[in-house]
């Protein structure tokens, strides 16, 4: 017989926990993954009861133990939250159309309502057209930027009040040493906070916040869950690939390492004399923005105009070579004034503005 789990003392100890080394059985360690994720969320408020959220799903690893955690922790200690899953199709032929089968399969595992939002039909652009423009050096900037506001048009589509994201500690600590490493001192401040929120902009938190990649590998395995592990076909990204090998050589050397460096983010204060961007509204799509026009505004100008380049960069280095924006270009629907179809049956609630949040 092996070694006993140091929880329960009961049963044969067959994991080892890769956040603290402690030999656990498989029950305890499910326990202490849960747990700790529910921790999280109850000490840093981050729901309240009746708050609709939406769990950003791409049908990976991360996101999928997130909705089969999101569900088990909302039913077992009643926290009275409506979640729905929403998923971002960016338009990436032999990647992100398989993985959104497995979230379609998900949505009939976890019985949640599902809504997918495209590229193509907020932008008028797929990433594969995107890449066929730009080539493979900065897609995913174009990719990530897009990301981000489809996930906040699909919400108010939903007429949710929060989404959480699958963002694990590995990827918070990769973020802290990317902006470390790039002195970008606005993003280093925001990007160990579990929960961001804007005037405009839904509350986004990340429940896995304290939770190693590592486990919820684990976790998905063992729990035998169905996502999708292929890696995206135009996936270059080095320079986060480069900060994600060099923490991967420290956790080897010291597991706390990950949580370590979160905590380092968290503790650095930035001097009252520093300026720091104002948060204004994009004039052209009223999406919270530090410029005249939001990042997406800028960079689907330059897709359109045949000029992929312009926003990528510093803005107003690009605008002084290449003028100011035209105003009749396409605009990206605002939230004030997105259409929704209701032809794909799939339980979501028409509003067609975010200043009317009524609970329905
Ligand atoms: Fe988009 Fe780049 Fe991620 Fe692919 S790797 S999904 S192009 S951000
Ligand atoms: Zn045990
Ligand atoms: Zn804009």
């Amino acid at each position: 017989m092996g070694r006993l789990c140091v929880i329960c003392d009961k049963e044969r100890a067959i994991i080892k926990r890769p956040k603290t080394s402690q030999q656990l059985c498989r029950e305890c360690f499910y326990y202490v993954f849960e747990t700790e994720i529910h921790n999280a969320i109850v000490d840093n408020k981050l729901f309240k009861k009746g708050d609709r959220v939406a769990i950003a799903a791409s049908g990976g690893k991360d996101s999928t133990v997130l909705a089969h955690v999101m569900k088990l922790l909302n039913e077992r200690y009643q926290y009275g939250l409506e979640l729905f899953l929403l998923s971002i199709d960016e338009g990436i032929t032999g990647y992100r159309d398989d993985s959104l089968e497995t979230v379609k399969r998900n949505q009939q595992q976890y019985d949640l309502p599902l809504k997918i939002v495209s590229y193509s039909e907020l932008y008028g652009w797929s990433m594969d057209q995107i890449v066929k423009e730009v080539g493979l050096k900065n897609n995913c900037t174009f990719c990530g930027v897009f990301r981000r506001q489809a996930l906040d048009r699909g919400a108010v589509m939903l007429n949710v009040d929060h989404i959480v994201t699958g963002h694990n500690a590995d990827d918070i600590a990769e973020t802290v040493l990317m902006n470390i490493l790039r002195g970008d001192i606005a993003r280093l401040q925001r990007c160990t906070e579990i929960c961001t929120t804007g005037d405009e902009c839904i509350r986004r938190s990340k429940p896995f916040k304290y939770t190693y990649e590592k486990e919820i590998v684990m976790y998905a395995y063992f729990k035998k869950l169905d996502y999708f592990s292929t890696e995206c076909i135009y996936s270059p990204n080095s320079y986060r690939g480069h900060a994600r090998t060099f923490l991967k050589d420290l956790e080897t050397i010291r597991p706390s390492a990950i949580i370590d460096i979160i905590h380092s983010g968290e503790a650095f204060e930035i001097k009252k004399e520093v300026k720091l961007p104002i948060q204004g509204v994009c004039k052209r799509c009223g999406y919270m923005s530090s410029n005249e026009l939001c990042k997406a505004c800028v960079l689907l100008e330059g897709l359109n105009r045949g000029l992929p380049k312009l926003g990528i960069g510093k803005t107003h280095r690009m605008r002084k070579i290449h003028g100011d924006m035209p105003q009749d270009t396409a605009i990206i629907p605002h939230f004030n004034n997105i259409k929704i179809d209701d032809n794909e049956n799939n339980n979501v609630i028409i509003d067609e503005s975010n200043k009317s949040k009524e609970k329905l």
